[in-house]
């Protein structure tokens, strides 16, 4: 899970993946082995200020939910839904956007 992005305003580096672990607080020890890891990569990085830290979550399912549903059934307003994208949102996101907009066309 180790990456090094480079952006106009820093760097971005991580990351860990651990499933079930939906703690949305900083874990220092998390952060230092981040640091530790991208290192080894990027020498620089181990002197670098850091500007910010944020934990990720990545919340996904078996298989992406993506359908419209009326509530109340079957006559009520209808609701889409594009969720459980995991890890892959950003790249499932256009093919999805073009579902979504199909289902809300058929609808109205
Ligand atoms: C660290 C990390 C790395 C990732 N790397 C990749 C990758 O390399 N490739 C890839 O394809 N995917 C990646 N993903 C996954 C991708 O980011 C998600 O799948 C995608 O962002 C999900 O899109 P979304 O629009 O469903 O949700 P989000 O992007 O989470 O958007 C939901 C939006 O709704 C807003 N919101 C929430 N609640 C409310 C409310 N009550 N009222 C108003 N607004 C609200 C939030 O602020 C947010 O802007 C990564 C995720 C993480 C955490």
């Amino acid at each position: 899970m180790d990456h090094i992005f480079p952006r106009a305003d820093g760097v971005l580096i991580g990351g860990v993946k651990l499933d079930g672990d939906w703690r949305r607080e900083l874990d220092p020890a998390i952060s230092a082995d981040i640091i530790r890891r991208t290192s080894t990569i990027e020498s620089g990085i181990a002197e670098a200020k850091v500007r910010g830290e944020f934990p990720g979550l990545r919340p996904g399912r078996a298989q992406v939910r993506l359908e419209l549903e009326q509530r109340p059934s079957p006559s009520g307003p209808a609701v889409i839904h594009n969720y459980g994208h995991g890890s892959v949102g950003y790249t499932l996101s256009w093919g999805c956007a073009e579902e979504v907009a199909a289902l809300a066309r058929e609808f109205v």
